[in-house]
């Protein structure tokens, strides 16, 4: 059986590194921003989450912002989050890289967590820098259509990697290190497809780590993948957590 060889793996292992994608957190109600009810079908993402496009005309994002992306924070951590999360904290895996967004790691427990792709935590103005809380914008969008500083009346922007931006530079650096190091990757929820981000787990195997995919889809790493199992994240998590 599949499960029991991963749980042999953790056993095993000493460095253990999640990486995590949308498919962790859609038993929270979120759907992945591509697949079917996700985001991209209500936004045109080539215009929502363009830099370019953001900067000459904020209003589109914004919208999104105020009906979606700050409401994530409504939403709950799940199972598997918590199971991640329980990981951590018995030194069972070293953290979690995750390209999601919505700060559910994080509020699930886990500490040592690297958010490829940035979070709804934090916004900056594009003109002096100053630091907003989600709560803060939320706030902000309550009585306004676009969130402008309160200092200099710059854009603000929170702090998730648009199009054709860089991966936040320290972030990718810690979690390729991660990767570089773990002895067991264990890749969940994500369908690999997206880069750079999906370096990470190839340069795991590359150095020799075991690497593992739990995902509902096939992802282009099954071939190279040392387990793939194909199921419902909670499922797993509810066995492991059992074991
Ligand atoms: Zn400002």
């Amino acid at each position: 059986m599949r499960v029991k060889e991963l749980w042999e793996w953790m056993v095993q292992s000493d460095r253990a590194v999640a990486f995590t994608g949308a498919g962790v957190s859609t038993d929270s109600g979120i759907p992945d921003f591509r697949g079917k009810g996700g985001v991209y079908e209500r936004y045109d993402p080539a215009k929502v989450f363009d830099l370019g496009y953001f900067c000459k005309d904020p209003e589109l994002f914004y919208r999104y912002a105020r009906e979606e992306l700050f409401a994530l924070m409504d939403k709950k951590p799940n199972i598997t989050h918590y199971w991640i999360g329980s990981l951590e904290s018995e030194n069972r895996v070293m953290g979690v890289i995750t390209q999601n967004i919505d700060m559910l790691h994080q509020r699930a427990g886990s500490q040592t967590v690297y958010p490829l792709h940035g979070s709804v935590e934090y916004s900056f103005c594009m003109e002096c820098g100053k630091q907003y809380l989600w709560n803060q914008m939320r706030a902000i969008l309550a009585d306004h259509l676009i969130a402008r500083c309160d200092q200099c009346k710059g854009l603000i922007k929170p702090n998730i990697v648009f199009f054709g931006e860089m991966l936040p530079q320290k972030i990718f650096e810690a979690s390729w290190n991660l990767g570089s190091q773990c002895d067991l990757m264990l890749v969940m929820g994500s369908s690999l497809q997206v880069y750079p981000a999906a370096q990470i787990p190839l340069v795991a195997k590359e150095r020799g780590a075991r690497l593992v995919i739990i995902n509902r889809e096939e992802t282009p790493f099954d071939s190279i993948a040392d387990l793939v199992i194909h199921a419902p994240l909670a499922d797993i998590s509810a066995w492991m957590i059992g074991s």
